[in-house]
């Protein structure tokens, strides 16, 4: 028998946890332990509410998780409740699979002025993410700066450019909509520090800021390179660059239909807050160019109204103690997701905060390769037994996965018309709906 703990019950968490039953059948036994109450991690609380055909990929990871196979023990923190220590001590193999949690920080003159949030911070705000959730940023301003040409800064934007029609059929969470509801935010600006080339947005995501009902995109066309440049991309950023010059051949100014605008705001590269008795009031920015794919101030700053700022320049994992981390990457330091003996990480916590959902399914499959290469048929350890033992000893209240199904209904039942459900935002409104 082995015995497998996964930390983190996100993606990557659960396709490693699919993975091993795939790989061992039932010659294995997989505890997949996570801080919150609530399993699917990113999925729940990252994947932006309007995007439910994505969320829908959390079906897949209930069906590993029902059975005996697969636990699931939420409201447990490891590092914390329990050390890695405990956990290597008890498990043939334990895999970090928890993500990338933190903010990459914006290291600029005033960023800790209110009304300053970073991606991760803001976005579990509207997914109704327990540490997030009494966020409440103030939207009564007209300007809004989002920093970074990813996918995070684009449902920043949309979520924010959004009727409260548009988020029908969305799990958006109640604080939020309300706040967005009253929103007063008419200019949207997404700030990158190089140029159309390198931005880091698919076509897809990108595309939907064309779907808007009352916004519209806003690309300045002298910011792009000849098309003939475009030949040499790789194809998925030629049709996001592609996108970008449908942007460009749009109306530049807001129209009464489209009232509010995103506009693009190419080679700028933000270097100090500006405040105005403790609250954010401008962002000053430097005007760039690339060199050798690098931005390269120009000595250029201007000053761009800014009432609200979501900085979305990427994410870091927590380091936990006793865990080697590489403070540069702002991961676990690992070879191809090996640690220290017994110790792994997949995911985000093993690559950084890159690709798709799908991304980290190959990723769990790889690492289960590795332990089934270093631990054989196992060393006789105590397992899921010594962990319960741990648990009773430290007088933990775990959620199990028949918990989460109960908290699960409560949310559904919950849910305001058309939308799939209404989140519990708060750890102790999520143990209580487990009932008893
Ligand atoms: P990302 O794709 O790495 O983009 C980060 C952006 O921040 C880049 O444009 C980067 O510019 C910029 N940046 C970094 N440091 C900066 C600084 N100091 N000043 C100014 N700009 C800075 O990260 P992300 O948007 O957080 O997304 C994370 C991952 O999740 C990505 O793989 C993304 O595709 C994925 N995701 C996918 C979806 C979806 O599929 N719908 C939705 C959300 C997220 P440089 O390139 O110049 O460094």
């Amino acid at each position: 028998m082995r015995h497998i703990a996964i930390v983190g019950s996100g993606p990557a968490g659960y396709y490693t946890a699919e993975a091993a039953v795939k790989k061992w059948g039932e010659d294995a036994r997989i505890d997949v332990i996570d801080r919150l109450p609530v399993p699917f991690g990113l999925i729940r609380t990252g994947v932006a509410p309007d995007h439910q055909s994505i969320k829908a990929v959390s079906r897949r990871y209930e069906k590993t998780a029902i059975g005996d196979t697969v636990r699931f023990i939420g409201n447990v923190d490891i590092g914390t409740d329990i050390s890695v220590a405990d956990l290597r001590s008890l498990y043939d193999a334990v895999i970090l699979a928890t993500g990338a949690p933190k903010d990459r920080e914006l290291a600029i003159a005033g960023a800790e002025a209110a009304n300053v949030f970073g991606s991760a911070a803001f976005v579990g705000w509207y997914n109704g993410h327990p540490d997030f959730a009494h966020l409440a940023p103030d939207l009564s301003g007209r300007h809004a700066v989002v920093i970074g040409m990813g996918n995070v800064a684009l449902d920043v934007a949309r979520i924010l450019a959004k009727t409260e029609g548009e988020f029908a059929g969305s799990d958006i969470v109640s604080h939020a909509l309300e706040s967005l509801r009253a929103s007063r935010i008419e200019h949207i600006t997404i700030l990158g520090r190089r140029g159309p080339h390198q931005i880091m947005m698919t076509p897809k995501e990108l595309g939907e800021l064309m779907q808007l009902e009352r916004a519209a995109p806003q690309v300045d066309a002298a910011d792009l390179p000849p098309a003939g440049d475009d030949a040499i991309l790789e194809p998925g950023l030629r049709k996001s660059v592609t996108l970008l010059r449908e942007f460009a051949a749009l109306p530049a100014a807001a129209s009464p239909d489209k009232p509010i605008t995103i506009a693009f705001d190419f080679f700028a590269s933000p270097r100090a807050i500006v405040s105005d008795g403790g609250g954010i009031a401008a962002i000053e920015v430097e005007r760039t160019r690339v060199e050798a794919g690098r931005a390269v101030g120009t000595g250029e700053t201007y000053r761009l109204p800014a009432d609200l700022l979501v900085s979305c320049i990427g994410y870091q994992t927590s380091a936990i103690e006793g865990v080697p981390f590489d403070e540069r990457a702002g991961r676990f330091a690992n070879d191809e997701g090996r640690i220290l003996p017994g110790l792994y990480c997949v995911g985000w916590a093993k690559r950084g905060p890159s690709g798709t959902i799908g991304t980290n399914r190959p990723d769990g499959y790889g690492v289960i390769d590795l332990v089934d290469e270093d631990i054989g048929t196992g060393a006789r350890k105590r397992g899921r037994d010594g962990l319960d033992e741990l648990i009773a000893k430290r007088g933990l209240d775990v959620v199990t996965f028949r918990d989460w199904q109960k908290i699960e209904e409560a949310e559904i039942a919950a849910a305001r018309e058309g939308a799939p459900r209404e989140k519990f935002v708060d750890i102790e409104s999520m143990i209580a709906a487990r009932g008893v």
